[in-house]
């Protein structure tokens, strides 16, 4: 092979592994778990009131097994967001919940039912000032759902028993400690707030 063929096959060679190396580097930077960044300066996230409280986007939901298998996974990710929100959240914590309640309603893909949320959470605004006010508010707006469906209420006094806060991840809550917490749940009460 003449010398200049060598050269370049030796350059290309170069060029891979430079760009292979950077990729590795790249990734291994990026430590796991890291936070998540938050959008760039380049994309703000608008959510003002308009947005937030907005015509619902999708159309209505004819499939009754769809529907109901939806509604099932929701409500399981709406109490167990709040039953893992903190205890004592920040001003900006409370206020990322309201506006995951009120996008929820808005965004959520079975039109008259959105609709009929949101007509809900008009009548009962979202209460997030605490765990507990947040997962009895949940608790209540499903009943709510539940009355227009004529389905059977639940106890809001069970809530806690219900969906799994998380506290086992700080370590297991044995004996008295477990009653205390739950007797914490049992008072759980719908509280006005502002
Ligand atoms: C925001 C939203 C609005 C909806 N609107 C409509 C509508 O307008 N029309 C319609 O046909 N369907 C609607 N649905 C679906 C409906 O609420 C049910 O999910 C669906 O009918 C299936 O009911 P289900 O009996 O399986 O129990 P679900 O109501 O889905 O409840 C799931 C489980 O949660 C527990 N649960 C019940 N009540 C409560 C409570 N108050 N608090 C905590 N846990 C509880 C029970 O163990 C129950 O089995 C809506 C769902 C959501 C999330």
């Amino acid at each position: 092979m003449p010398r200049r063929q060598h050269i370049t096959v030796f350059a290309i060679l170069a060029l891979f592994a430079f760009i292979g190396t950077s990729f590795v580097l790249m990734f291994r930077s990026q430590p796991q778990g890291a936070d998540y960044p938050g959008p760039t300066s380049q994309e703000p996230v608008l959510v003002d009131n308009e947005i937030l409280l907005g015509t619902a986007t999708a159309p209505k939901l004819e499939n009754e097994t769809l529907k109901a298998e939806l509604g099932n996974a929701a409500w399981k990710v709406l109490h167990t967001t709040m039953a893992k929100f903190p205890d004592k959240p920040t001003e900006e914590d409370s206020q990322a919940l309201k506006s995951y309640i009120h996008l929820f309603a808005r965004l959520y893909p079975c039109g008259e039912c959105a609709r009929h949320f949101q007509q809900i959470l008009a009548k009962f605004p979202p209460q997030v000032a605490t765990r507990s006010t947040a997962a009895a508010w949940a608790c209540h707006v499903h009943n709510e759902v539940n009355k227009s469906l004529k389905k059977d209420l639940f106890d809001c006094s069970k809530i806690g028993d219900f969906y799994d806060c998380g506290c086992a991840d700080d370590g297991p809550v044995k004996g008295k400690e477990k009653e205390k917490e739950k007797d914490g749940f049992k008072q759980l009460e719908l509280e006005k707030e502002g």
